[in-house]
């Protein structure tokens, strides 16, 4: 770990020393990152980068409590274990890419520093096959093409490969020939699924799913737990750091056997399974269906017998909850980036538990949210960020309250 830290400390010294000694700015390590616009801070180096994270969350937090240093990547490249491509046209040829940053132009990525490179290779090759298949990308503009994106997800502990192909119609053209070229040139996909999206939109997924070869979903492990992840559900896209922010949030909410916790906005129910074995009781609560299904499954599998999961929104749930007298003594909570809202958070003052875990993706909005906390009977006990998205401005940070 040490050599390796060593390793990539060197590497970012090297490259850019000019840029440190603030002579004439080399050419980006990314050839996209001026049209793609995507990793803001792809040119600084790691280290500065967390400085630099750390120094706005300080700015932003520090009135509630000291802010604990964040907790960096031991390798920030390649992250992402969930990779989208756009499909389009460029000079009649078929591209994958992304949309640039705040416009609809499509730009070509081949490669990408911050993406798994087996998921950037299998949509390379995808890419490849198209013309000889007859395989048309999608055109926004005219509603015509069919391959609209490509996302493939690779499972970090398993192995496993998911391509989830996005068509505007439910045929492909030779589709077993298609799914059998895919695979010989990567026998390692286990489950390829067409995902039908025919509306205008800028929705990725549409709501009909083929499976075209294998299950149709993959595993993937947290923490010992272990998820089953189709097309639709939401999973974090860094599963290394994923991991660490987890540990951290129930390193520091403390539970034990006696303990009622709630595990709000819980997606398909990763913190709230994994808490489940420390603690009495977890109750889950998530507005998306979809995600609660998942999340009851995930407790079948994984035969955790004390949790349940509510489909609702979170904010109206605890309300109720409130009204009828209810308490909860641990509650965990990981909202959108736009934070919670004042219904929620005055439930959970009332449910009054004694310790709060907030998991916030947007520091703006959790300082928001911790205004109306520490004013309502809270403390902020300790504020430990961790770097999820290196190379951009985005950070995720844990918050522990108590009474
Ligand atoms: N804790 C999960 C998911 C966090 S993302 C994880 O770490 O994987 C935030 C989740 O909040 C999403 O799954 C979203 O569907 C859900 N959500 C958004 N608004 C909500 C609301 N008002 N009530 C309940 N859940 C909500």
């Amino acid at each position: 770990m040490q050599e390796k830290n060593e390793r990539y400390k060197k590497e970012y010294r090297t490259k850019y020393k000019q840029d440190e000694n603030k002579k004439a700015v080399q050419k980006s390590r990314c050839p996209y990152a001026k049209k793609c616009g995507g990793c803001q801070f792809i040119d600084m180096p790691y280290e500065k980068q967390l400085e630099k994270k750390q120094k706005e969350l300080k700015a932003l937090l520090g009135k509630f409590a000291r802010v604990s240093p964040i907790i960096g990547m031991e390798d920030p490249l390649h992250y992402r274990h969930k990779v989208h491509a756009v499909m389009g046209y460029e000079k009649g040829e078929p591209i994958a890419g992304v949309y640039q940053e705040k416009s609809h132009r499509l730009v070509r990525v081949d490669q990408c520093l911050i993406e798994n490179e087996k998921a950037d290779a299998i949509i390379q090759s995808i890419r490849g096959l198209l013309k000889s298949f007859k395989i048309k990308t999608y055109d926004e503009d005219s509603d015509r093409g069919l391959l609209r994106h490509i996302m493939v997800r690779v499972s970090h502990t398993t192995g496993e490969i998911m391509v989830i192909l996005v068509l505007r119609s439910p045929i492909l053209p030779s589709k077993n020939n298609f799914a059998k070229a895919l695979l010989k040139l990567h026998p390692e996909i286990t489950t390829i699924v067409l995902n039908v999206n025919d509306k205008k939109t800028t929705m990725v997924l549409g709501q009909r799913d083929i499976v075209l070869y294998g299950p149709g979903f993959i595993y993937d492990s947290l923490c010992g737990v272990r998820f089953h992840l189709s097309p639709q559900s939401f999973y974090q896209v860094n599963p290394v750091q994923t991991e660490i922010l987890y540990r951290e949030a129930l390193k520091l909410a403390k539970l034990t056997k006696k303990d009622k916790v709630i595990d709000a906005y819980c997606g398909i129910g990763t913190i709230g399974l994994i808490a489940s074995r420390q603690a009495g009781s977890v109750l889950g609560i998530e507005l998306n269906r979809e995600a609660v299904k998942d999340a009851r499954e995930n407790a079948k599998h994984n035969q955790c017998k004390n949790i349940e999961f509510a489909c609702a929104d979170a904010g109206e749930y605890m309300v109720e909850m409130a009204q009828e007298g209810e308490k909860a003594d641990v509650v965990i909570m990981d909202p959108p980036r736009s934070g919670s809202n004042e219904a929620f958070l005055s439930s959970v003052c009332r449910l009054a538990p004694n310790r709060i875990v907030y998991i916030s993706c947007g520091p703006q909005s959790l300082a928001r949210d911790l205004d109306y906390l520490t004013a309502n009977g809270y403390r902020t006990e300790r504020i430990q960020p961790v770097d999820l998205f290196p190379m951009t401005v985005h950070c995720e940070v844990i918050v522990l309250l108590s009474k």
